[in-house]
Order: C-alpha cells, then sequence, then structure tokens
C-alpha cells in the first residue's frame, strides 16, 4: 500500500495522476514469470503448475474504479474474473474448504474460496453485488478498529449486516492492522484476541477465521500462530502466494493475491499455477537471504 516512487501521467481529463514506478515494476515482472514458466514447460517439469486438488484461496483488497490502494481491481474486470471462476471451478466458503480438509479433501477439487480483506466499502457497493449474483460466497476479513457506522471507507454495520444474511462470512484482521511480528507478545494477543471478541459483539455471531495483516511470511511467525489457535479461531490465512495440498498449515493458508497488475490472461494464469514458482519469496530460506541481503 505504501507508494514511494512516483511519476505522473497525463489523464484524459487533463488531471495529473500518479503511478507508482513498484506498480508498473511488478507488472512487468509477473508477466515475464509467467511467460517463462507458460512457455518453457518450467511448472509441468517442477510440478508447479496447478493441481486441481490442492485448494486455491484468492485474495482481494479493494473493487473500484479508483486505484488505491494499488491491490485495488475494477468492477469490470471482477466480473470478468468471476464469469471465468464460474464457467471452470466451484467457489466454496472458506467453512466448507475447512470442513474439507478435517473430513474429506477429495472434495476440494476445482474449488476456489474468495476472500477481501481490509472490508472495504467498496466490497458492499461493487463486489457485493456479482457475488449475489453468482451466487458466491465469500468471506470479508475486517479490522475490528475500522468498521464505522455508515459513510467511510470501510465497511458499516448496516452493510455488514446484509451481507452477513446473503452467503457472505466474516473473519478478524486484527483490531488495527499492525504487522504481528514486530510487536510485544502482549500486544500481539490484544490484536488477535481482543479484535475477535469486538467483531462477535459487533455482528452478534461467531468468528472463527482470522487474516495477518499484509501476511507475507515476515508479517507472522510461529509464536503468532500459536495465540491465533489459542484463541480459537478455527483457520488463519496468510498472503504467502500459493495453493494449498492436503496437509497444508490451516493456521497459514496460502492464497493467490489479485491486484491492479494482473490482466486478464495473467489472472487466467495465476489459477491454472503459472505463478506458483513466486511462492518462494516465503520460504524460510529465502527470508533469511533477504535479511543477510539488508544487512549488507
Ligand atoms: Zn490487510
Amino acid at each position: 500500500m505504501d507508494i514511494n516512487i512516483h511519476f505522473t501521467k497525463k489523464q484524459e481529463n487533463g488531471s495529473m495522476t500518479s503511478l507508482s514506478l513498484r506498480y508498473l515494476l511488478k507488472k512487468i515482472i509477473k508477466i515475464v514469470v509467467c511467460n517463462v514458466t507458460t512457455y518453457t514447460g518450467y511448472q509441468y517439469i517442477t510440478g508447479s503448475k496447478s493441481d486441481k486438488k490442492r485448494l486455491k484461496i484468492l485474495t482481494y483488497h479493494s473493487i473500484n474504479d479508483r486505484i488505491d490502494p494499488d491491490e485495488t481491481v475494477t468492477p469490470d474486470e471482477f466480473e470478468r474474473q468471476l464469469q471465468y471462476i464460474k464457467e471452470n471451478y466451484k467457489v466454496i466458503s472458506l467453512d466448507e474448504a475447512i470442513e474439507c480438509f478435517q473430513t474429506d479433501f477429495e472434495k476440494i477439487s476445482g474449488s476456489v474460496v474468495i476472500t477481501f480483506d481490509d472490508g472495504y466499502a467498496d466490497n458492499y457497493y461493487n463486489a457485493y453485488p456479482l457475488l449475489k449474483k453468482h451466487d458466491f460466497p465469500a468471506t470479508i476479513f475486517l479490522i475490528s478498529d475500522f468498521v464505522k457506522d455508515s459513510g467511510s471507507k470501510y465497511l458499516s454495520l448496516p452493510q455488514i449486516d446484509e451481507m452477513k444474511s446473503n452467503n457472505i462470512s466474516f473473519g478478524s484482521h486484527t483490531i488495527s492492522h499492525q504487522i504481528l511480528a514486530r510487536l510485544p507478545n502482549e500486544e500481539v494477543v490484544r490484536e488477535i484476541k481482543d479484535s475477535k471478541e469486538i467483531l462477535e459483539s459487533l455482528l452478534s455471531q461467531r468468528i472463527d477465521s482470522f487474516a495477518y495483516p499484509v501476511g507475507t511470511r515476515a508479517d507472522f511467525d510461529d509464536a503468532t500462530i500459536e495465540i491465533v489457535k489459542a484463541c480459537k479461531y478455527t483457520c488463519a490465512c496468510s498472503n504467502m502466494y500459493g495453493e494449498n495440498s492436503e496437509n497444508a498449515d490451516i493456521f497459514a493458508l496460502k492464497r493467490i493475491g489479485i491486484e491492479t497488475t494482473d490482466t486478464f490472461s495473467l489472472f487466467k494464469q495465476k489459477l491454472d499455477g503459472a505463478l506458483n514458482i513466486m511462492s518462494f519469496k516465503d520460504t524460510k530460506f529465502f527470508q533469511k537471504l533477504k535479511r543477510i541481503f539488508f544487512k549488507l
């Protein structure tokens, strides 16, 4: 979400808008990786080619024509993606998926789970009508401090209430969206435990799922996972890139992040596993390497 380097581009209406260099760089890297893995057959050789028996969980953030934050997907693009999912997969709820992990993983075959982080109000205005149209369940991870009455950038209680009776479930994304690995232990407990209690009281329902803020391998650790388990959540999603096999850790589920920089063909390739190679970023080895590199 933080954009450090900007350059400006003249828009059709004459106003100046800023685009991040990081945004363009990300797009180029993804297209190159996708094409290299697709056309060299790398994903077939290494077995990183998507397997329908692995659970795919998609992460969305904002669904809006205004690209802010830069993980935003436009409503038109979102509808196109849902249509593609409808034609090629079946959408199940996160609850159903967790049940499959515990009972019969075979049932997971060909399934996709749709999730949203941060609880933006545009999830109600732009995503919810499309999800309803396709009869797709989804989970939205809320930051408890950001649930406001109405008129803010984030979801209000009346909006949440309406969605929860129409196939949308809610999970916790902490109280204030701080990176848990950087907080003292008692703060981590507060963010994980109290957000559950606050949301349960606001929504008058159980909150069973959790998503780590930012959620890369560097943003939570084994101690964080233990706290999530102790607080009686049934699962937790990270934003480590990838799919989940039968023996996946349901308290560090991998997800496939969908971003502004994904063209439609990139989206299809992501679902097809062409970017699974990117999961190396979240290995402990790569994190260690990164720490050494940044110390130099
Ligand atoms: Zn978040």
